[in-house]
């Protein structure tokens, strides 16, 4: 069973951050940030829904006029989650154009931005037939964090604020539980697989009437569909596990309040991505500029009990030098801080 969401790094480990997260079986995606997105096809883009922006230094949101052009004149809604001070950016950007044309479009675009701080967030709505004007607010406050700021049945997106000089959010992507389709159960049940799995899974996450019926197609074309209760199909066909967790970190202080809020965030992340703009040999440079060392992420990624992690956001200073200096550092860190009795 291929996992729910397929990660890459748009730009690979050196170049502008951007993390595309497509959902397997489905036509959407996910971006955790959006900086230049040339390598990503026009198809791909427009698979985007929601776009979750760290913080809006240039390299992590220089995508945005490539999507919004994209867009443009579709009927979407897209929506933008960033730190304090991100819908000034958001409008900024939409300020930036002359929408005198676009109230004749057929179609609407909307674009809801939500910006995050210490204690709300706060989301506003722009449409295209308007001109991009703001069209609502709503306010939402905070209780807990990490702070759940996208949940649907199959899975949810977390945020923490970092400190980065500015607040700069990390995320976790994580499915409530996964399923997966036993290929024994549905040869005893003579049924082929198909499309039809989709819905069912979908059902399953949604937590449907046990009673409803299902109509399968059946492994004989000729018997056409077979009838079954919900809850009986469940029982035969479905494992129940747990889901995948995947976490970004993009440009944080190497602080111990920084850490803490990562490991929370990020605890038991089956993949984590974390940002590892320098080496250790230039860690009071890496503290300047409030970044991470490959050294100092690798240590992170053990505290937070990562099952894999990939570094990215390699600094130019380094080009030439390749990703094994930068892995080296990282895993002696976490494998030295793994091996390291925990307290009792
Ligand atoms: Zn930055
Ligand atoms: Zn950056």
């Amino acid at each position: 069973m291929p996992p729910l969401v397929l990660p890459s790094l748009v730009n690979g480990d050196s170049g502008d951050p951007a993390l595309f997260l497509p959902f397997s079986c489905q036509r959407e995606a996910y971006l955790f940030d959006i900086g230049d997105t040339t390598p990503l096809s026009s198809r791909n883009l427009l698979k985007i829904s929601h776009v979750f922006v760290s913080h809006t230094h240039m390299d992590h949101f220089i995508g945005f006029d490539r999507l919004l052009r994209l867009v443009l004149g579709r009927d979407k809604t897209l929506h933008f989650f960033g730190p304090e001070g991100f819908l000034a950016n958001v409008e900024g950007k939409l300020a930036g154009y002359c929408w005198n044309l676009v109230n004749n479009y057929s179609n609407s675009l909307v674009i809801k931005a939500a910006e995050i701080d210490g204690s709300q967030i706060k989301q506003r709505s722009y449409s295209c037939r308007h001109q991009f004007r703001q069209l609502e607010e709503t306010r939402c406050n905070i209780s807990t964090w990490p702070v759940t700021i996208r949940e649907d049945a199959v899975h949810k997106v977390r945020a923490v604020i970092l400190d980065h000089g500015l607040s700069c959010l990390g995320f976790s992507l994580e499915e409530n539980f996964r399923i997966n389709i036993r290929k024994d159960g549905l040869s005893r049940l003579g049924l082929c697989a198909g499309e039809w799995l989709h819905h069912f899974k979908q059902a399953i996450y949604e937590r449907q009437n046990p009673d409803m019926i299902i109509a399968a197609p059946a492994s004989e074309a000729a018997a056409g569909k077979k009838r079954f209760r919900f809850a009986d199909l469940q029982q035969e066909l479905a494992v129940i596990s747990k889901g995948q967790k995947i976490s970004y970190i993009a440009d944080a202080a190497y602080t111990e309040e920084n850490m803490e809020k990562i490991r929370t965030l990020a605890a038991d992340s089956d993949h984590l991505f974390i940002e590892a703009a320098f080496l250790d040999a230039d860690r009071d440079h890496a503290l300047e500029k409030k970044h991470l060392t490959a050294r100092q992420a690798g240590h992170i990624a053990a505290m937070a009990n990562a099952g894999r992690y990939t570094l990215f956001h390699f600094s130019p200073r380094y080009d030439g030098t390749g990703p094994q200096a930068f892995y080296r550092e990282a895993d002696a860190a976490y494998r030295a801080a793994r091996e390291k009795p925990r307290d009792p």
